[in-house]
């Protein structure tokens, strides 16, 4: 029978390390934004785990809402060029605004994201990011929460695919490399 964990090289972080790292970045969100309207917007569709899981670790009343932006450029790099699928609902003028993410890699997903939100004049934008590569950034951008910094080489789980695949492992792992050489 097939499994999920074939796909894996080996396991960077494990479901009850990944939980302590949702723990305290919700812990740290919650003394941050205390007394303010936070608002914490998705980017679809690898955010949704970490986002399901962030928003029950912050103790404060809060909105929430998801976009969709598609990379174009091959299945395992990112090329910068950012096209919205999806929109938020709302205006933005009263609120603070965290886009949560899954990963930032080259930066210029987030880059364009971030820009395209303080031009709705928000009160504030900033971005947690569930895993970061900083050693791949080819902007100047830095996240204000990140869960884990994690080693140059392509993930995959806790909401991050191979091919659309994959999303549902627990643990984010390496993927196997002859799987996409
Ligand atoms: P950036 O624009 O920062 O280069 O790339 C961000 C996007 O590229 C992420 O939201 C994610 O979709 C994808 N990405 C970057 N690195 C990885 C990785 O190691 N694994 C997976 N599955 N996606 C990645």
């Amino acid at each position: 029978m097939a499994d999920l964990m074939d796909y894996s090289d080996r396991v960077l972080l494990n479901e009850e390390e990944i939980k302590e790292m949702v723990a305290r970045l919700g812990a740290q969100i919650t003394r941050d934004y205390e007394g303010k309207k936070l608002f914490l917007i998705c980017v679809l569709k690898g955010g949704f785990v970490f986002m399901a899981d962030l928003v029950r670790a912050i103790n404060l009343p809060l909105e929430v809402d998801f976009i969709a932006v598609s990379s174009y450029g091959s299945s395992t790099k990112s090329s910068g060029v950012v096209r919205l699928l999806k929109d938020i609902d709302k205006p933005l003028n009263d609120k603070h605004v965290l886009i949560v993410e899954d990963i930032m890699d080259s930066g210029l997903t987030l880059k364009y994201i971030k820009s395209m939100f303080e031009n709705r004049s928000p009160l504030s934008v900033k971005i947690c990011t569930a895993f970061d590569k900083p050693e791949r950034r080819k902007v100047d951008i830095t996240p204000d929460y990140v869960g884990a910094v994690i080693p140059d080489e392509y993930v995959v789980g806790y909401g991050l695919d191979y091919d659309g695949i994959l999303r549902n492992l627990p643990e984010l792992c390496v993927l196997k490399r002859e799987i996409y050489e």
